[in-house]
């Protein structure tokens, strides 16, 4: 049941989330350890300040560049992805062109159609919006066109076993450029050694999937989709950088520590 939240209470945004993740749960939607993974994410936003800092920006402006750079870019979402950042998640393929594939770890049929049907309304949802400003062309085709894939998988990430490695061939199978946002650090690594460009969205820069990954933002998965889109919007021509990952990785735990030394006055 959702519990309504004052506009006043400080905290509103994150309950929100939690309410959200909540349901998904109640509906089956999610794996019982998404709820964990989602406390694990709440606590490094604490610790970063709940906003999207200098070089979690950076990463933003380079992941956008990536994809948009990309032969065959695919956004693989789970289900924290879908409840928390479909809408974001939609947006950024209809700008880019490509597909979103439904990817899981706990991977069932049930789950997989079911977040197959919720980006179907979220995407119903945005059909009846006002075009975001700034962007040119039809954007409610390009919103129409974005396919949704991971409904049938007919291929496999080489190097994983099990239900962990089924994908698409037309999305992840063929794909250059990925962007994962909570991926888990082994699949990561997988697809990192099939030689394609992983872009990863996780809040914990300690996570074996931002230091495997070409470029790690280290920001919530909401606003690192709307920071994407925006950029893309502001600066369609931008271009990928020689991008030091492990250098980004730094400056955002230097961001962390920057945010505790504040804290402590
Ligand atoms: P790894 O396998 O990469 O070492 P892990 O096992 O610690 O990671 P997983 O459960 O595999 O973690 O993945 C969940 C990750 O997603 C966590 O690192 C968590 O910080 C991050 N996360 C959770 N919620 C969000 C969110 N809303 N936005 C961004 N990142 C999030
Ligand atoms: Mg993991």
């Amino acid at each position: 049941m959702m519990v309504e939240i004052p506009d006043s209470h400080p905290r509103k945004k994150s309950l929100l989330s939690r309410q959200k993740i909540v349901e998904g749960s109640l509906e089956g939607l999610l794996a019982d350890s998404a709820m964990i993974a989602h406390g694990r994410g709440e606590a490094f936003d604490y610790l970063l300040g709940e906003r999207t800092t200098e070089s979690a920006r950076l990463a933003v402006r380079e992941a956008a560049s990536r994809l948009s750079s990309a032969i065959s870019p695919v956004i693989s979402v789970n289900g924290n992805t879908v409840l928390l950042a479909g809408e974001g998640a939609l947006r950024l393929a209809a700008l880019l062109g490509c597909p979103i594939e439904v990817n899981l770890y706990y991977r069932t049929p049930e789950r997989v159609s079911g977040l197959l049907s919720l980006l179907e309304e979220q995407r119903a949802k945005i059909l009846e919006e006002p075009v975001p400003s700034g962007l040119e062309g039809d954007w409610r085709e390009s919103v129409t066109n974005v396919p949704l894939l991971g409904g049938s998988a007919d291929f496999r990430i080489e190097g994983l076993e099990g239900p962990r490695s089924h994908c698409t061939e037309e999305g992840i199978g063929r794909a250059d450029s990925i962007l994962v946002p909570l991926e888990d650090g082994d699949r990561c690594e997988a697809l990192v050694n099939l030689g394609k460009e992983v872009i990863v969205i996780d809040l914990n820069p300690l996570s074996r999937s931002s230091r495997m990954a070409t470029v790690t933002i280290v920001d919530e998965v909401s606003r690192a989709f709307d920071g994407m889109l925006a950029e893309l919007i502001s600066n369609p021509d931008c271009v990928p950088s020689e991008w030091d990952n492990a250098n980004a990785i730094s400056g955002s735990l230097d961001d962390i520590t920057e945010f505790l030394r504040e804290k402590k006055g």
